[in-house]
């Protein structure tokens, strides 16, 4: 009996939505996760306050616990912030010879990646690079560039001795205009730690050079420390994106999410080893998952998700082809439109329905629309949801006014739903199981 009884109690916990405290419990974990990645107190802190106000009230998805539920928002959280706009991978680089800044503290990997990078650009998009060290504070640093050069095949800025970063950065870009370089990178020197004279340095070649792309490269091991460097090179110098290296250690890279939340800075790249080819293009699923450790938990709950989902469009079918198609299946509908792009997404995939998704696209049917419309449909009770046929002019103004819209807003609702019902009737018939199978993906 008390297996049954604790059977009982576990279905009523995981159904419905996530109270309080599920959210809190939960989130302490995440929380000792999070600082365990090395993500500062002050991130972490702001980014649980955030999902903690997101999470409470959530759905919980079938045959999982409020905690996994909890973790896979969090999840969606973390990559939501570490996910800058745009390709990260995509260096600006029109209008040659684009030039490219390298600024970081010293061993972080600045010369390393610019050999990487000079790699990329030439060898997979056919780019002619020029590199150029500006190291003027170690001689050897100078030809640690030269030969990295020659085994990548880039062609290096002849060392001259005696010049400052400044007329090396000069002679750098001359060289690449006369030379018909594409692009030309600029490796400077850095400290240990971030001084004035550091700053001075990098921002006199910044003003000779304008460069194009500046990228602070980080030791993503450092933590703390690499959010720190990020604001102080990002105020005095300007940086358009950061490359986290030696993301190949046993780090969590939490210092991705600590940069990302305070300087806002997108990530660009990520260094993984020492090789010439061991660079990606940063990509904040795999980040993410790195820096919560609870990959198990993310991959189950998408997977319950997945399969409630395939659940929904079989009785949906099912019901299609019984000719049945009532409120709660045009919400299921709309809420499934919301989550796919709106209409135009959904009926864009749907054969035969290509002119129907224009004239809802011409209606100007869009995710604000749907959301007006399942507030409607919410506004109705159980009955009249399952039967619209009730809809006689008292109940429609109830329903209306109930939804805060008008009479005829619930007009075009309803006759929507009418066409969708003979449409649907239709497919059914026509053996429409695996188009809309198809459809639903
Ligand atoms: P710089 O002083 O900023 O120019 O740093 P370097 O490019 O000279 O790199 C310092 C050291 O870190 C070298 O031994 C590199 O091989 C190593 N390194 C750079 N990037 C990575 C990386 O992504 N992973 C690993 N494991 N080592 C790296
Ligand atoms: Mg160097």
């Amino acid at each position: 009996l008390s297996e049954r009884l604790s059977g009982v109690l576990d279905r009523l916990t995981r159904q419905g939505s996530l109270s309080e405290d599920d959210v809190k419990t939960a989130l302490r974990e995440v929380r000792v996760a999070l600082l365990e990645a090395d993500v500062s107190l002050p991130v972490a802190r702001s980014f649980i306050k955030r999902v903690e106000k997101e999470a409470t009230g959530q759905a919980v998805t079938k045959s999982v616990t409020p905690g996994q539920q909890v973790v896979k928002i969090v999840h969606d959280a973390l990559i939501d912030t570490l996910r800058g706009e745009g390709d990260p991978g995509a260096l600006k680089i029109d209008n040659p010879p684009a030039p490219i800044l390298m600024v970081g503290l010293q061993g972080s990997g600045k010369t390393t990646t610019t050999a990487k990078l000079a790699k990329r650009l030439t060898h997979r998009d056919g780019k002619r690079v020029l590199m150029a060290s500006l190291d003027t504070n170690r001689p050897a640093a100078m030809e640690q560039l030269a030969i990295l050069g020659r085994q990548i095949g880039v062609d290096t800025l002849p060392i001259v001795k005696g010049e400052d970063p400044v007329q090396i950065a000069r002679r750098a870009k001359t060289q690449a205009s006369l030379g018909g370089y594409d692009v030309y990178m600029l490796d400077t020197a850095g400290r240990l730690h971030i001084d004035a004279e550091l700053i001075a340095q990098a921002a006199a070649v910044r003003d000779v050079a304008n460069p194009r792309e500046t990228l602070l490269v980080v030791d993503g091991l450092t933590g703390q420390d690499a959010v720190n460097v990020a604001t102080e090179f990002d105020d005095k110098i300007g940086v358009t994106g950061v490359v986290l290296t030696r993301m190949d250690g046993d780090g969590r890279g939490g210092a991705a999410l600590s940069m990302r939340a305070i300087t806002g800075k997108p990530i660009r790249f990520v260094g993984l080893g020492e090789k010439m080819d061991a660079i990606e293009t940063f990509e904040a699923e795999r980040i993410a998952g790195r820096i919560l450790g609870m990959g198990d938990i993310v991959s189950l709950v998408e997977k319950a998700q997945e399969t409630l989902e395939a659940e929904q469009a079989e009785r949906m079918m099912r019901r299609m082809q019984k000719g049945q198609f009532n409120m709660n299946d045009l919400r299921g509908q709309l809420e499934q439109m919301q989550k796919m792009g709106g209409m135009e997404g959904l009926m864009g995939m749907m054969p035969g329905m290509g002119k129907m998704a224009k004239q809802v696209q011409e209606a100007g049917f869009d995710d604000k629309v749907i959301a007006r419309q399942i507030a409607l449909i919410q506004s109705m009770t159980k009955k009249e949801r399952a039967n619209p046929a009730l809809l006689q002019a008292s109940r429609k103004k109830r329903i209306a006014a109930g939804a805060g819209q008008e009479v005829s807003d619930l007009n075009k609702l309803l006759k929507m739903h009418r066409q969708m019902a003979d449409m649907m009737k239709k497919l059914g018939k026509k053996g429409g199981r695996n188009m809309l199978k198809q459809a639903l993906g």
